[in-house]
């Protein structure tokens, strides 16, 4: 296993960190290895306002160790700590006469390493889908998940810019909210497998002890209502409060087992799809279960989705997508879907936990840290994802998964990013997951 400053120690990768800087703050910094090599110079036309130390040995990703510094600077209110590599300096930073701010900590490594998500590229230990899960990633290991860790150090550093120039400088993009519904099952008693999900459901929530769901299920069939067509309540939702909803559709099938069981000309799915596009709301690609490895496929599904799209009326481009079950290999499958045209893709969470996947709330372009170019897709990384917090997470209590929701909400909102939110309309049969589920829009949206 190479070592990360064998990743990281590079022209081109350093000038994609400054690019990433220029992309979010509209600044064009330049980030340099000093002469001596021990330092990394952080420099605005051509002045340093910043050095950082270098990782003082060779670590790896698996015996890196990260802990959080207090940063004690007041005019940074929301970076109380900055997470980073554990080093033999305790200090976080300190400043010379001439208003240089030395960080004794190797942010740039550390940032370099989160969004590009090396972890994932070294990591065998998949689940039963062939995902990462958090267990293995650095956030949980070191308890940072819940933190977009990568926002607070490059706020931290224009901080230090800011002070150097007596500038004000923050985000180009303000805060904002991406709501996005995976149509897995649109219907619940409609599509070839219709009985045994019915059966399976039922069954299910009884032995789940879920008394409710399993009496909305069988009302449902007495009085004729699909208890999964919650399109209406969905866009009406985010009509309210002057969002648009990305409903994203599976365009093929590439597992029998995983996959949906419905075809885009079904004449249900057509009236749903024509429903959604008449009432102003997007349509995405939900690349099918065997399509994150396979170029071929993703562009059949996106030419599939993108001529039914145009047949009933949508005047845009299908340019988003987000992989069903999250499934995503680093770098591999943002390369294929850029090839296939599509321009932000918002799979990056993990299925087991909300939060900070790559430490960021802000869209980015990804860096391959083998060959050492910027791959021109844009990641909308995923915070919240309903099934994570009752079916991964486990919480019991509508309350709990509010307040873990509102944290996350909370810390998207203090670095102005991009909340990126996934509520599937198969998931709101029970009453107290579609107040759960107003409740974190209104939140999101205050
Ligand atoms: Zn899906």
């Amino acid at each position: 296993m190479k070592s990360i400053s064998n990743y990281v120690n590079h022209r081109e990768t350093l000038s994609w960190l400054s690019n990433y800087f220029q992309e979010i703050y509209g600044v064009q910094i330049t980030i340099d290895l000093s002469t001596n090599k021990q330092t990394y110079e952080i420099k605005y036309k051509s002045n340093i306002f910043a050095r950082v130390s270098i990782l003082d040995k060779e670590i790896t990703i698996n015996d890196a160790e990260i802990i959080a510094y207090e940063s004690n600077e007041p005019n940074l209110p929301h970076v109380n700590r900055l997470y980073c590599f554990k080093s033999s300096n305790e200090e976080l930073a300190s400043k010379e006469d001439d208003k240089v701010l030395n960080i004794h900590q190797d942010c740039i490594a550390f940032m370099i390493c989160m969004l590009s998500r090396l972890e994932e590229q070294e990591c065998d230990q998949l689940d039963v889908h062939e995902r990462y899960i958090s267990n293995d990633s650095w956030s949980e290991r070191f308890n940072f998940t819940s933190i977009p860790v990568v926002d607070h150090w490059a706020d931290y550093i224009m901080h230090a810019l800011s002070s150097k120039i007596n500038e004000k400088i923050e985000p180009i993009k303000k805060y904002g909210v991406h709501i996005s519904h995976d149509v897995d099952v649109p219907f619940h008693l409609s599509g070839k497998n219709k009985v045994k999900r019915y059966f399976r459901s039922v069954l299910g929530s009884l032995y789940r002890r879920e008394f409710h769901r399993a009496e909305q299920l069988l009302k449902s069939v007495v009085n004729k209502y699909d208890v999964f067509d919650t399109f209406d309540f969905l866009m009406n939702i985010s009509e309210k409060v002057n969002e648009k909803s990305t409903f994203n559709f599976i365009p093929d099938n590439t597992s029998d087992r995983w996959d949906a069981d419905y075809r885009l000309e079904d004449t249900k799915i057509r009236d749903l799809m024509k429903k959604i596009i008449s009432r102003g709301h997007k349509i995405g690609l939900h690349c099918s279960y065997n399509c994150y490895q396979n170029d071929y496929q993703i562009n059949l599904e996106r030419d599939l989705l993108q001529s039914s799209c145009q047949k009933y009326g949508y005047k845009e481009n299908v340019i988003s997508s987000r992989m069903h079950y999250l499934r995503w290999e680093s770098w591999g499958t943002a390369k294929k879907l850029s090839n296939s045209g599509i321009a932000l893709d918002t799979t990056l969470g993990f299925a087991d936990k909300i939060g900070f996947r790559s430490g960021t709330a802000r869209p980015y372009c990804p860096l391959d840290l083998i060959s050492k170019k910027t791959i021109k897709l844009k990641i909308l990384p995923l915070h919240i994802m309903d099934v994570t917090l009752w079916g991964y997470m486990k919480l019991k209590k509508p309350s709990d998964m509010m307040i873990k929701s509102k944290s996350i909400i909370d810390r998207v909102k203090e670095v102005n990013g991009t909340l990126n939110i996934l509520w599937h309309n198969s998931d709101l049969v029970e009453k107290w997951k579609k107040e759960l589920y107003q409740e974190i829009i209104h939140y999101a949206k205050k």
